[in-house]
């Protein structure tokens, strides 16, 4: 299982357009990019590929990264920055299966699925299939499964990837705060490579309007608001899970500029092979 991390920004990315702050100065200085969420995951034993979320920055992601263009989409939540980019696949290939979770959204009377069967009913080549959670199904020979995270108000899916043959586990938080139920952290377990959202670091909860939650041994606020964990908060969770290797992604302009590119935060491009 190959891994590319083609986008591992936040909503507005980094550089942010418009900002001038020194971390996004630092970023265009040492040409580094966190463009908005996607990994690519290729079966080298198929020679397929699985997308999981479709970026607004896809075009750009495919024409910097060398990888093949997906054969199967999987699209976590509804949030612009995970699904925009599904167009893009209008003319670059014929069709395109998309996974997505089957359950109803309360707030939106609405499933992950149904949504984006309804926004892409123009788009011949989208081609959603309805997903229930905690069942795995089989998409570019890999073994997935959707869990649910929390990330109000949106119902939105972490997820694991494994290649039955090599046991190779790759697994994804999705945009989530720390409140993950323990059904999910199950599967999301013992993971050799582990993708966690960390949109901040915990000191910045106090610049937030409703603070943090999730509050450590030690105070410290392991989800920011209600959406995202805490850099603090990702990697207690990378801990409890107990990941061999863990890789910060979802990351806001807002760290520091010396500590924003600061291990183990993502940058876009690394590649991992398990
Ligand atoms: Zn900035
Ligand atoms: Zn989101
Ligand atoms: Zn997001």
């Amino acid at each position: 299982m190959e891994v590319t991390l083609l986008g591992t920004g936040d909503t507005t990315g980094t550089p942010t357009p418009g900002c001038d702050c020194e971390t996004c100065r630092t970023a265009r200085e040492r040409g580094v990019e966190r463009t908005r969420f996607s990994v690519h995951v290729r079966n080298e034993r198929t020679g397929e590929s699985l997308l999981v979320d479709a970026s607004p920055d896809f075009r750009v992601q495919f024409l910097e990264r060398d990888v093949p263009l997906p054969d199967e989409v999987l699209i976590t939540h509804v949030h612009f920055d995970h699904l925009d980019g599904l167009g893009n696949l209008y003319r670059l290939v014929d069709d395109v299966p998309v996974h997505a979770a089957d359950e109803v959204d309360p707030v939106t009377d609405q499933s992950v699925a149904d949504a984006v069967r309804e926004r892409y009913d123009y788009l011949d080549v989208v081609e959603v299939h309805d997903r229930t959670p905690f069942e795995p199904f089989e998409t570019a020979g890999f073994e997935v499964t959707l869990v649910p995270v929390e990330h109000p108000p949106l119902v939105c899916y972490g997820l694991a990837i494994e290649d039955p043959e090599t046991g190779a586990k790759l697994a994804l938080t999705g945009d989530t705060s720390f409140g993950i139920p323990e059904d999910s952290r199950a599967v999301l377990a013992d993971a050799d490579l582990f993708l966690a959202d960390a949109i901040v670091p915990a000191s910045l909860c106090e610049y937030h309007p409703m603070g943090g939650r999730h509050h450590d041994a030690d105070g410290t606020p392991r989800t920011f608001g209600t959406k995202h964990m805490t850099r603090e908060g990702a990697l207690s969770l990378a801990n409890e899970l107990g990941a061999e290797e863990t890789r910060l992604v979802h990351v806001a302009h807002f760290y520091d500029a010396e500590e924003a590119f600061a291990e183990p935060l993502a940058v876009d491009g690394e590649r991992y092979v398990l």
